[in-house]
C-alpha cells in the first residue's frame, strides 16, 4: 500500500499552539519499517525535550533539514488507524476548505480518551443512592440552605432515571468537587460502588407507541427511488428533500437507511441537537436495537468515549447525533443524511469553524455514497444550488396521514395600537385562544426571546443597564429577580436605583417568554400553562417532561421560544400565535428576513397535526414584507425567489463567498494598531479582485470583557478565496500582537 521510496513518517503532533505549521517527519521506531505504519495511527513521539502524542498523517520521500536530525517515533498507541482513510482525507479536505486546523478537526472527530490518554478503562467508580425518593426530597431540602453543594448531588441522583451514576458526572453535573461527595458517603447518603458496563446513553423511556406509517405514500416513494438508485449505482450525490412540515420526511430517512443496512453498509444521521428527543431516538432503537449509536454533547464523556467505541468496532452501524457526529468512526458509510438542513447548529461557532453539511458533501464525495438534506424551510444556499442542479431537488408538497396545512392569518399590530390595545397580544389572538379553551383544544405561542423585559431603562439619564463584560444590555428575569447577561454567566439582583445616576426611575422594556407567560396567566386564569425556553429545561429530564405533559393535555397554553418550532407531532394544537416577528425581521443580519421566515414556517407547522384543522396567526407591524407575504401564501418559491434577487443585488452568499475575520482583544488599542496595518495592505494590495468591508467594530463591539472588530471578505468564487485568503491571513500572522485573538470564518452563520 505504501509506496516504497517513501522512507519518512509524516505527523502532526498534539501541541496546540503550533496548530497545522505542527506537522513534521519522524522515522520509524528501532526494528520497525516505513511499512509497518498507517495513517490515522496515533503514535508517541519525541518533541523538543518532552514526548508528545501525534498522529500519522502521511508519507514522504524527501526532507529539507539535516537527515541526522529526525527523531524517531518512540512507540505506536493505538495499531488500528483512529481514522479511516476516508475520513482522514475529509477531514484534510475540509481543513483546506474552511481554511481551519487540520490538529483542531482532528481532535474534534474523537473523544478524549482514545489516543491513549486513559478512558479504556471499563470500571469506574460510580455511586448510588442509599434514600428512597421521598426521604431524598426530604434530606434535600432539610440541606439545601446548610449544604447546599450536598443538596446538589442528590438533586442529581432525583432528576436520573440512572441508578448508579459516575462519580466525575455527579462532581461536573453538580459542579462540586470530590470532597463534598466523601462527606455524603461518610454520612450514609450515598454508597460507593463500581460502574463496569459500557456506558450507554439512556434512551430506554417508553415514548407513544404509534408507528410511522411504513406504506410510504406516493411522493414519499418518488424520493425513496430516487436516492435508491444513487445507493444501487454507489453514486455520490446531493439530495435537497424539500418537504412541508408534517410530510414524513422521517419515513423515507427510515427506508433509506433499512435499505443500506440490509446492504451491509452504515449510515449517518445528523439531526439538530434539539431535535434529538427520547421519541426520536427511541423510534430508531425501537426498530434497530443496539445498532444505532447516538453522539451528541449532553452525553457523558463516558458514554461519548463508549458509544465511539461501538461504532469504530462495528458494533452500531446506525449513527444519530448532531454536529460532531458526521465524523462518526464508521467503517463502511453507505449514506449520510442531515435533517433539518438549514440548522444554524450545524455550524460550529467557534475553533475549528466548520459546517457538518459541508463536511457531509465531502466525506460522502469520499466514499461515493449520496447525502440527503432534509428541511421544510431549506437554507437559501441549498436551495439555490439545487435550483442550478448541482443538487437533486425532491419535493413532500403533502402532508402525510390526515393533517392538512394550517390557514395562516397575519395581524397589524398598527391597527391595534390605532384600537387603543397595546397589550402583548390582539383581540384576535384573545378571542380564538377563547375558542379553542373551549373546545378543550391546545394553543401554542412563540416568542423567540427569553426572560421578562429585553432591558431596563432609566427614565431620568437614559442608561439601559448592560453587561459590564459585554455591550449587550442585560435582560430581567422576574421569577429569579435577577439581571442576566444572556452572552456571558454575568447576573445581578435587580437593582433599586439607576447605578449611574441613582434615580429610583427604572422602568423595563421589551417582552420575553416570562413576561408572556405571566400575561397569559392573567388572562387566562383557568388554562394550565407551560412555558419552554433554556430557563425551564436547564435540568436533566425538564425538556422531555414539558413534552409529556403537551402530550398528555395536561397542558393547554405552551409559551415558548424556537424550542418549541420544531421536532414534536402534537395532534391537538389546532392554534399557533406567533409574537415578536418584528425583532426578528430586524435583527442586524442579511440572513434576518430568511430565519425568520423558516422559524414562523417551521412553528406554523406545529399546528393542526391531527385531524382538526389548525390556525396560524402572526402579529407583525410590517404585514406587506415580502417573508410573511410568503409564509402567508405557503409557496415557499415567491420567498426564495424574492431573496436570492435581493442577495444577487447586494452580492451576498450564495452569490458570493464569505469569510468573516474577527479580532479580539482586551483593549481596544491593541486592535486599532493591527486594523490600522491591514487596512493599508488592503487598500495596498487589492483593487477589484474581492470586495470588502471593514475593519469595523463588529455588532456586539465587546464581549466577555474583549473587544471586537471585524472584516467581512466578500470573494466572487472559491477560486478566488483560496488565492486571497492566505495571503490575507499571512499579512495578519505578520502584523499581529499576540495579545490580539483572531479567528476566521468561512462562510459565517454569525456576524454579530
Ligand atoms: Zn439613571
Ligand atoms: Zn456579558
Amino acid at each position: 500500500m505504501i509506496e516504497l521510496n517513501k522512507n519518512y513518517i509524516d505527523i502532526i503532533v498534539d501541541v496546540p499552539h503550533l496548530g497545522d505549521r505542527g506537522t513534521f517527519s519522524y522515522l520509524p521506531e528501532e526494528g520497525k519499517t516505513v511499512g509497518d505504519y498507517k495513517p490515522g495511527q496515533s503514535v508517541r513521539v519525541p518533541f523538543g525535550r518532552k514526548n508528545v502524542n501525534g498522529y500519522i498523517v502521511g508519507f514522504s520521500s524527501e526532507i529539507d533539514i539535516d537527515e541526522n536530525k529526525v527523531k524517531k517515533i518512540n512507540k505506536i498507541i493505538n495499531p488500528r488507524p483512529l481514522f479511516s482513510n476516508e475520513l482522514l482525507e475529509t477531514l484534510r479536505l475540509l481543513a483546506d476548505y474552511y481554511s481551519t486546523s487540520f490538529l483542531s478537526l482532528l481532535k474534534t472527530a474523537l473523544p478524549a480518551g482514545v489516543d491513549g490518554s486513559g478512558g479504556s478503562q471499563k470500571i469506574v467508580i460510580g455511586y448510588k443512592v442509599s434514600l428512597n425518593e421521598d426521604d431524598l426530597i426530604a434530606k434535600i431540602d432539610e440541606i439545601k440552605s446548610r449544604a447546599p453543594a450536598q443538596s446538589r448531588i442528590l438533586q442529581v441522583f432525583l432528576n436520573s432515571d440512572i441508578e448508579v451514576i459516575e462519580a466525575t458526572d455527579l462532581i461536573e453535573i453538580a459542579s462540586t468537587s470530590r470532597n463534598v461527595l466523601y462527606s455524603l458517603e461518610e454520612k450514609g447518603l450515598v454508597e460507593r460502588t463500581e460502574v463496569i458496563n459500557r456506558r450507554r446513553p439512556d434512551y430506554k423511556i417508553a415514548g407513544r407507541d404509534e408507528k410511522i406509517d411504513f406504506e410510504l405514500n406516493l411522493e414519499q416513494e418518488q424520493a425513496f427511488r430516487e436516492v435508491s438508485k444513487s445507493l444501487d449505482g454507489n453514486l455520490n450525490k446531493v439530495f435537497l428533500l424539500h418537504g412541508v412540515t408534517g410530510s414524513g420526511k422521517t419515513a423515507v430517512y427510515f427506508k433509506l437507511i433499512e435499505k443500506v443496512i440490509k446492504n451491509g453498509q452504515g449510515a449517518i444521521m445528523l439531526v439538530p441537537e434539539i431535535s434529538l428527543t427520547p421519541y426520536m431516538v427511541d423510534f430508531f432503537y425501537s426498530y434497530f436495537g443496539k445498532k444505532v449509536a447516538v453522539l451528541h454533547s449532553r452525553l457523558s464523556g463516558g458514554e461519548r468515549y463508549d458509544e465511539w467505541q461501538r461504532i469504530y468496532h462495528g458494533e452500531a452501524e446506525i449513527v444519530i447525533g448532531a454536529r460532531s457526529a458526521i465524523f462518526a468512526p464508521l467503517n463502511n458509510p453507505g449514506i449520510i443524511i442531515i435533517d433539518e438542513e438549514h440548522e444554524n447548529s450545524y455550524k460550529q461557532g467557534s475553533n475549528p469553524y466548520y459546517h457538518a453539511r459541508g463536511a457531509a458533501v465531502i466525506r460522502a464525495k469520499e466514499n461515493g455514497i449520496p447525502v440527503v438534506l432534509g428541511s421544510a424551510t431549506p437554507s437559501l444556499e441549498s436551495y439555490y444550488f439545487a435550483m442550478e442542479e448541482q443538487y437533486q431537488y425532491l419535493t413532500l408538497k403533502e402532508r402525510a396521514g390526515d393533517g392538512a396545512m394550517p390557514d395562516i392569518d397575519l395581524i397589524d399590530m398598527r391597527a391595534e395600537i390605532e384600537a387603543g390595545n397595546y397589550g402583548l397580544l390582539s383581540d384576535k389572538l384573545v378571542e380564538s385562544i377563547k375558542e379553542r379553551l373551549a373546545n378543550n383544544e391546545q394553543v401554542m405561542l412563540f416568542l423567540n426571546r427569553r426572560g421578562y423585559a429585553s432591558f431596563i431603562l432609566c427614565q431620568e439619564c437614559g442608561e439601559a443597564i448592560k453587561c459590564p463584560s459585554c455591550d449587550i444590555t442585560l435582560t430581567y428575569h422576574k421569577g429569579i429577580n435577577k439581571l442576566q447577561c444572556h452572552y456571558c454567566d454575568y447576573h445581578v439582583h435587580v437593582p433599586k436605583k439607576c447605578p449611574a445616576c441613582s434615580s429610583d426611575l427604572l422602568q423595563d422594556f421589551g417582552s420575553g417568554t416570562e413576561r408572556l407567560e405571566t400575561v397569559i396567566n392573567n388572562k387566562f386564569p383557568e388554562a394550565a400553562v407551560a412555558r419552554m425556553d433554556v430557563d425551564t429545561t436547564g435540568k436533566k429530564n425538564s425538556h422531555k417532561e414539558i413534552l409529556n405533559k403537551v402530550d398528555n393535555g395536561e397542558i393547554d397554553i405552551l409559551v415558548g421560544t424556537q424550542m418549541i418550532a420544531k421536532g414534536h407531532d402534537f395532534h391537538n394544537i389546532t392554534l399557533v400565535g406567533v409574537l415578536g416577528t418584528d425583532l426578528m425581521l430586524n435583527l442586524p443580519d442579511f440572513r434576518s428576513s430568511e430565519r425568520t421566515f423558516q422559524l414562523i414556517t417551521q412553528v406554523s407547522g406545529r399546528a393542526g397535526r391531527g385531524e382538526k384543522k389548525g390556525q396560524v396567526y402572526v402579529q407583525t407591524y410590517n404585514p406587506s414584507h415580502y417573508a410573511l407575504q410568503a409564509v402567508l401564501s405557503s409557496d415557499w418559491d415567491v420567498f426564495y425567489e424574492e431573496e436570492l434577487e435581493i442577495r444577487s443585488k447586494l452580492f451576498y452568499p450564495p452569490f458570493s463567498r464569505l469569510v468573516r475575520i474577527l479580532f479580539k482583544a482586551e483593549t481596544e488599542g491593541l486592535i486599532m494598531n493591527l486594523v490600522r496595518k491591514l487596512k493599508e495592505f488592503l487598500e495596498d494590495k487589492y483593487d477589484k479582485e474581492f470586495y470588502y468591508l471593514g475593519p469595523v467594530e463588529a455588532a456586539i463591539s465587546k464581549l466577555r470583557g474583549k473587544y471586537r472588530w471585524h472584516i467581512l471578505c466578500f470573494f466572487p468564487g472559491i477560486k478566488e478565496r483560496r488565492k486571497y485568503l492566505p495571503e490575507i491571513k499571512g499579512k495578519i500572522y505578520e502584523i499581529i500582537s499576540n495579545k490580539v485573538d483572531v479567528s476566521v470564518d468561512v462562510d459565517p452563520i454569525s456576524m454579530l
